[in-house]
């Protein structure tokens, strides 16, 4: 493990560094210098650059983003997931369907944590929008749809066990959606590039004037305008969540964006932040959600036990930051980065 001096400002203007972001708050892109196309897509800032990508490589990366999302959002009234949400049955896309047979699979592996099937707590809730504590009566009636083995996939028909059962993948499909946007990179023959999806990074071979991959700036949960540090990495998705993403506070109480599938409430395990590396985008995604369900202890547990290849920072609420094996000699943190006034993010060893 590694600790460096806070070498800030030299990271973001020198080095090739992407601060993660999330949320639709503030949305900080920071390369040095690679033609890039921003846009919103999947209810989030979106932010591709390559130093190789040509306008017309651009609009295919952006239409794949908008296709993906016309099959998975939530929201928009022509996706594949809205009707099935309409729906106690219906036939989907082989795309679809197995996409929500990986998500079936992921939420099994994690006990639930990673739930597909949380939509009617998350539309219950409706961090960003409402702003409203539902009561203990409105949590009920939602919770007893959202079994996480709330659906069956079989020839890519998806029945649901509760046509009112909701569907949200928001927690799966950004970093899903990384990953095939690297992938189509590859096959036009980019070897470089780099995404951003709302805190989803795909990174592509090495950064502009590289040799090493890229460095990925980690956004401390604690003072989210600031880096923790920062991780090398090649080839993969990188991808957070926060309680410090979306949210609202009502008589001082933070409500939060993740929940307790188990509750029904905004997740609260001891955790601020984890990040989750992984080659597998749905992987890293639906992972850095489940981690954070979990706490601690049962995602360095799960990372020992499961069969899902990733690595992963977990940032706790008391300051500490515990990064797995194989991040080992890849995550730097800054020495001056704070958890609370005068108090330093501490590395676990
Ligand atoms: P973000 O989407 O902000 O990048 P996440 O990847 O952690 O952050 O996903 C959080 C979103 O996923 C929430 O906004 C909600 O729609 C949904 N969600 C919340 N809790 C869970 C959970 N335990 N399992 C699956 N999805 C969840
Ligand atoms: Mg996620």
């Amino acid at each position: 493990m590694q600790e460096r001096g806070c070498l800030l400002p030299f990271i973001v203007i020198l080095l090739v560094t992407v601060i993660l972001s999330s949320g639709c708050e503030r949305f900080q892109k920071e390369q040095a210098s690679s033609p890039s196309v921003d846009f919103f897509a999947m209810n989030t800032f979106v932010s591709f650059s390559s130093d190789q990508a040509t306008g017309s490589d651009f609009r295919e990366i952006q239409t794949l983003v908008a296709d993906i999302e016309k099959i998975f959002s939530a929201n928009l009234k022509e996706s594949e997931l809205y009707a099935l949400n309409h729906s106690k049955s219906m036939s989907v896309s082989t795309e679809c369907a197995h996409i929500l047979e990986r998500a079936t699979k992921i939420a099994e592996q994690t006990d639930g944590c990673f739930n597909p099937c949380l939509g009617n707590i998350t539309t219950l809730w409706d961090v960003t929008g409402n702003k409203y504590v539902p009561s203990d009566k409105e949590i009920a009636a939602a919770f007893a749809y959202t079994a996480f083995d709330g659906y069956t996939v079989s020839d890519s028909v998806v029945t649901k066990k509760n046509k009112e059962t909701l569907l949200d993948l928001g927690a799966a499909i950004k970093g899903y959606t990384a990953e095939r946007v690297m992938a189509l990179c590859k096959e036009k023959g980019i070897t470089s590039a780099m995404i951003n999806i709302g805190g989803n990074v795909g990174v592509l071979g090495n950064a502009p004037k590289k040799t090493d991959g890229w460095q990925i700036g980690i956004r401390n949960p604690f003072y989210p305008d600031t880096l923790a540090g920062y991780v090398n990495c090649k080839d993969t998705v990188i991808s957070v969540s926060g309680a410090y993403e979306r949210y609202f506070e009502k008589d001082g109480i933070r409500y939060h964006h993740i929940f307790d599938g188990a509750t029904g409430m905004p997740a609260e395990s001891g955790l601020a932040g984890t990040v989750v590396i992984a080659k597998d985008g749905l992987v890293a995604d639906a992972l850095s959600t489940a981690l954070f369900v979990m706490g601690k202890e049962k995602a360095l547990a799960f990372y020992n036990d499961s069969e899902f290849e990733f690595e992963a920072i977990l940032f706790s609420s008391d300051g500490n930051v515990t990064v797995t094996d194989g991040l080992q000699e890849k995550f730097m943190l800054f020495q001056g980065a704070k958890f609370a006034d005068n108090q330093p993010l501490v590395l676990e060893t």
